[in-house]
């Protein structure tokens, strides 16, 4: 897969901290403009978590039972898998394989375990992790998302300790305080990734056989 013409990427945060919307924005941005003619997907994981109001199953996530999930585990459907907040959560292999082969990034929004896993088989991955500007920042955000009942954003605010501890092992920081200006800096990261001679060279094999013929 590290020889693909497609960039992956994996976004990691503590709940709420923003990838979702750093994601979202980033590929909206990219869509309306055409800049990179839709050369950008988000991996839609398997997951055994209940859907949020809104989540439609297939684009938000695969909605799955644990049996199923299990039993995909045991096929080796999964790229990476992990146990977060008591539910499965795992990325499949081929969609990512054949998108990457295409030509188009793929973006990961997972945790610390899985890119950790990813990093691992995929050492090419630009793993980017977005920290909150403050606890309380973190915990206004999960609540005005008013997506998860009390005892979850609870749950979540102790998990968040945990995974921004893993925070030195990614490539990239960025801090979303300010979001226009964290987009900015995503896409920065995004481009510096694509321009890179190994990307470059599979993408302008042709171009590059021109400017040097005779
Ligand atoms: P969110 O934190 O508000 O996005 O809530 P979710 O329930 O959607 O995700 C909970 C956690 O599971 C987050 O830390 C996600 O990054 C992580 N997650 C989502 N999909 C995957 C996946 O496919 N693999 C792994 N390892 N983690 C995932
Ligand atoms: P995650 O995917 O990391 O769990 P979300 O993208 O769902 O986080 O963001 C959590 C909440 O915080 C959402 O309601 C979102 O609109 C809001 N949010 C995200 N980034 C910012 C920001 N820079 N400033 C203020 N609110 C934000
Ligand atoms: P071309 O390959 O013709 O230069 O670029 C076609 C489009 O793909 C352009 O909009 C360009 O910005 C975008 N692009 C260039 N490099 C990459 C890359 O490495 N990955 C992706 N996904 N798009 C790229």
């Amino acid at each position: 897969m590290a020889n693909a013409p497609g960039n992956l990427f994996i976004l990691a945060a503590p709940s709420g901290a923003g990838k979702s919307s750093l994601i979202n924005a980033l590929l909206q941005r990219h869509a309306s403009s055409g800049m990179h003619g839709n050369r950008m997907q988000v991996s839609v994981s398997h997951t055994t978590r209940a859907p949020r109001p809104g989540e439609i199953d297939g684009v938000h996530y695969h909605f799955v039972s644990r049996e199923t999930f299990e039993g995909l585990i045991e096929e080796g459907v999964f790229f990476e898998w992990a146990e977060v907040f008591g539910n499965y959560y795992g990325t499949s292999k081929v969609v990512i394989e054949k998108t990457l082969q295409q030509g188009i990034d793929v973006f990961l929004d997972i945790d610390w375990q899985g890119a950790r896993q990813v990093k691992a088989q995929i050492p090419d991955t630009a793993t980017i992790f977005v920290a909150p500007p403050s606890k309380e920042e973190l915990k206004r955000r999960l609540t005005a998302r008013n997506q998860d009942s009390e005892e979850v954003i609870s749950q979540r605010m102790e998990k968040a300790v945990s995974e921004i501890s893993h925070y030195h092992e990614f490539d990239f920081i960025v801090i979303n305080d300010d979001f226009d200006s964290a987009l900015e800096e995503l896409d920065a990261i995004v481009s510096a990734r694509r321009l890179r001679k190994e990307k470059q060279v599979i993408r302008h094999e042709g171009l590059f056989s021109n400017l040097l013929a005779k």
